[in-house]
């Protein structure tokens, strides 16, 4: 079974996981929290799309995206984009 194979299992049950209140910390709400991480850490030239379907059901994604923002995060997919689109935002921003 070749690991391209092993993501579209893992991005399948992705979906099917469902928002759980913690309370506490926004970040113990992600729904990421549910999966496993190198959904989002996608290698070059794979699709970032499992991960951002699980981000766009994520309660956090507001939360998470200006985290990700602030930090300057340089890889993965945070706040439903991925650094490639969050360079654009922040290129967008400093152009404004
Ligand atoms: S929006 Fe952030 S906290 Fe929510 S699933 Fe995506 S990466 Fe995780």
């Amino acid at each position: 079974m070749s690991n391209k194979h092993l993501r579209v299992i893992r991005s399948d049950e992705a979906l099917q996981v469902a928002p759980v209140d913690t309370g506490g910390r926004w970040e113990d709400r992600g729904l990421c929290r549910q999966v496993d991480s190198e959904i989002f850490f996608p290698d070059k030239g794979e699709s970032t799309r499992p991960a951002k379907s699980i981000c766009a059901r994520c309660e956090v994604q507001t939360e998470c995206l200006e985290a990700a923002m602030r930090r300057n995060e340089p890889f993965g997919v945070w706040g439903g984009l991925s650094e490639r689109e969050r360079r654009a935002m922040r290129r967008k921003k400093a152009a404004a």
